[in-house]
């Protein structure tokens, strides 16, 4: 068997094609774009790629996004400051603190930035009260990857009520809110993560297997039931050769990338996977432009409801 592809980049663009009417016009009623602002601490280079991509779909999709940034020396006062600033914006409906903040900051400082953002202009969903409202199945502004996950299950015509899901990883902004979403549509959810003895076990009863762990190529086809729908999170920079050569037959194109570049971008699920699973998200090209698409659908959710308006 070889995976159907689910190809997010393709259902991203038509999403976003989806939300430009809507975006002109809030616009046109408003006098101004739905605002989005960005926060960013240091320059981290994963994160001044993951930033440029979300100013850019932004941007070409009619919202207004403006980068706020801060050295690496930046205080948590000041990032505290800028997040304040942001609150009391009229022009800002949405606020995004990149992850992560530079570690000089303090272990909890993430969590205090996270905590200061108006619940209302939430769109990553991660201030306590929108973990709750999601906890009770009625959060306005959910994290943005789970929902994407959904969003592509959805269109793709996977069937989620009455499945097995198994989820690798728990972390705030991926494992537990996509966890809480499948079970939310009626799937039995089991939730992995370090901790969790044969895991390969576990992740083989699944139908829906969502990965979200940071570590390339640990799922291999003994963790996938034949005809499983496989969710690739992950998003990992290969440089070590002997690793890229386990994860790539030779004459394979992205060995090629490898090569050339010195480094290759893969996700946490092993291409043999392809020869069992029913379908599976590419690593480029899967999740990753939907998360970006979720945060402007977020966004624009957010000024509607700021605005009075249902948010759709
Ligand atoms: P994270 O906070 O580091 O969480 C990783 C999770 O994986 C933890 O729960 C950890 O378990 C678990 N884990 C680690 N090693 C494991 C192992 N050997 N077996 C089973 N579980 C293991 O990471 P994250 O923020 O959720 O991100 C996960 C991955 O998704 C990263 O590669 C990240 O870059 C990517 N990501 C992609 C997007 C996108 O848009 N495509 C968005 C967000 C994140 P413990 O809790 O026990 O430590």
């Amino acid at each position: 068997m070889t995976a159907r592809v689910l190809d997010g980049q393709a259902l991203a663009r038509t999403m976003q094609d989806e939300i430009r009417p809507d975006v002109a016009a809030f616009t046109a009623q408003h006098g101004r774009p739905p605002g989005l602002g960005i926060v960013l601490v240091g320059n981290d280079p994963a994160s001044e790629v993951y930033v440029r991509g979300k100013v850019k779909a932004g941007t070409d999709i009619g919202f207004r996004v403006d980068l706020e940034r801060l050295p690496a020396s930046a205080t948590l006062a000041e990032t505290l400051a800028l997040v304040e600033r942001l609150n009391q914006s009229d022009v800002h409906d949405g606020i995004l603190v990149q992850s992560p903040l530079p570690k000089a900051m303090g272990a909890s400082a993430e969590q205090h930035v996270f905590d200061t953002i108006a619940p209302d202009k939430d769109v990553d969903g991660l201030t306590p009260v929108n973990v709750g409202l999601l906890v009770q199945k009625r959060a306005p502004l959910v994290a943005c990857t789970p929902s994407g996950i959904i969003e592509l299950l959805d269109r793709e015509k996977i069937p989620i009520a009455g499945r097995h899901a198994v989820v690798i990883g728990r972390s705030e902004i991926v494992g537990k809110p996509i966890a809480l979403l499948l079970l939310h549509r009626d799937a039995t959810v089991t939730i992995c993560h370090s901790r969790t003895p044969n895991l390969a076990e576990t992740c083989s009863q699944a139908d829906i297997l969502v990965a979200a762990v940071g570590r390339a190529g640990l799922v291999t086809k003994a963790f996938v039931k034949p005809g499983a729908a496989v969710i690739d999170v992950g998003m990992n920079t290969v440089t070590d050769p002997a690793l890229a050569q386990s994860l790539f037959a030779e004459g394979h194109p992205r060995l090629g990338v490898f090569r050339s570049k010195g480094s290759v971008l893969v996700g946490d699920v092993h291409p043999e996977v392809a020869d069992v699973a029913g379908a599976l998200t590419p690593v480029p090209g899967g999740v990753g432009p939907l998360t970006i698409t979720m945060l402007m659908k977020n966004t624009l959710r957010a000024a509607r409801a700021r605005a009075g308006q249902p948010v759709g």
